[in-house]
């Protein structure tokens, strides 16, 4: 049976315009509820019981409600949404999306404070809805979990994008996610496609700066007793913080393209297929189990930053 998770990208846009975006802005078809329906039928009927929403902002589609329900209705135990969190602003689209299935969310944050945030994603107003999207989350999650055993494990986790912007900031971003109480941090290296190609002189930090800061704050957050991984850093550049690194999830993803037509990537596939490896790596202690520096990354600014860990 295969029990990977799916993940959908139905997103279709997005009221921010995140420096490192690596989504296609503004897909203009609405790809029916039957075809996400028929997808869901199709990975339950193959033992998936983890379903994701993702691709721009989810939450944007006018039926996401509905569609965490049939997730629901067809046996999902983890339904998540990867989210700026900006729709679960108003209390009562928080409420009805957790009371209808949702229990598993990840908000995009990358900043402690209305200017940093805003000078990654674009706009002020976004730092004051996601402010209030995760307290009406976790109410949410709060009230629901005590009537249901599908809520019993529900979590709120943050993503955190490396920029160029908060590098330098990072232990006073951590640690003020941390105060909120959210349940986990991510910690994600820029990715230097999309957006983040476009931007990438003055978006996209160094990335072994990158990898030694996100350590820090990992740690930090740890310190103050919340879990945090630093995601898709190749280990080289983590000094002796590999043990914090994020596993990646093997899943089946379903994206829809621009033309409406569905495109079906592996989930460690969608990564790796723009990664690659360079002279340092023939050498390298991990190189069998790295998926390497993105191809766009060392194009740009070569291979300096990457250097082998040595075999035992
Ligand atoms: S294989 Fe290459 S990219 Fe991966 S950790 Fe080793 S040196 Fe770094």
């Amino acid at each position: 049976m295969n029990r990977r998770p799916l993940e959908l990208a139905i997103g279709q846009s997005c009221q921010d315009r995140c420096v490192f975006c690596s989504d296609v802005p503004d897909i203009e078809v609405v790809v029916p509820a039957e075809q996400l329906r028929a997808r869901m039928i199709e990975a339950r009927a193959l033992g998936a019981t983890a379903v994701e929403f993702s691709g721009l902002e989810p939450t944007l589609r006018a039926d996401f409600v509905d569609l965490v329900r049939e997730a629901r209705h067809l046996g999902y135990q983890r339904i998540q949404v990867i989210t700026n969190g900006r729709r679960f602003a108003d209390r009562e689209f928080a409420r009805a999306a957790v009371q209808a299935g949702l229990n598993s969310v990840l908000v995009s944050i990358h900043g402690d404070s209305a200017a940093l945030e805003a000078s990654i994603v674009g706009t002020e107003q976004s730092w004051t809805e996601k402010r209030a999207g995760i307290e009406n989350l976790q109410a949410a999650f709060l009230a629901t979990r005590i009537s249901s055993k599908h809520h019993a494990f529900a979590i709120l986790e943050t993503n955190v994008v490396v920029t160029s912007a908060n590098v330098d900031h990072l232990d006073p971003v951590v640690s003020f996610l941390a105060g909120l109480g959210i349940a986990r941090i991510n910690l994600y290296a820029a990715r230097p496609f999309g957006w983040g190609n476009r931007n990438f002189d003055a978006a996209i930090p160094p990335i072994a700066a990158a990898g030694t800061a996100a350590v820090a704050a990992a740690r930090r957050a740890r310190k103050m007793g919340t879990p945090a991984f630093v995601c898709d850093f190749p280990p080289c550049v983590l000094g002796d913080g590999a043990d914090l690194a994020g596993s990646p999830e093997d899943k089946e993803v379903i994206a829809v393209l621009k033309s409406g037509k569905e495109q079906r990537l592996e989930g460690l596939t969608k990564k790796a297929i723009h990664k690659t490896k360079g002279a340092p790596c023939e050498t390298c202690a991990v190189e069998p189990a790295c998926e390497g520096v993105y191809r766009e990354y060392v194009r740009r600014r070569g291979w300096s930053e990457i250097r082998a860990i040595p075999r035992a």
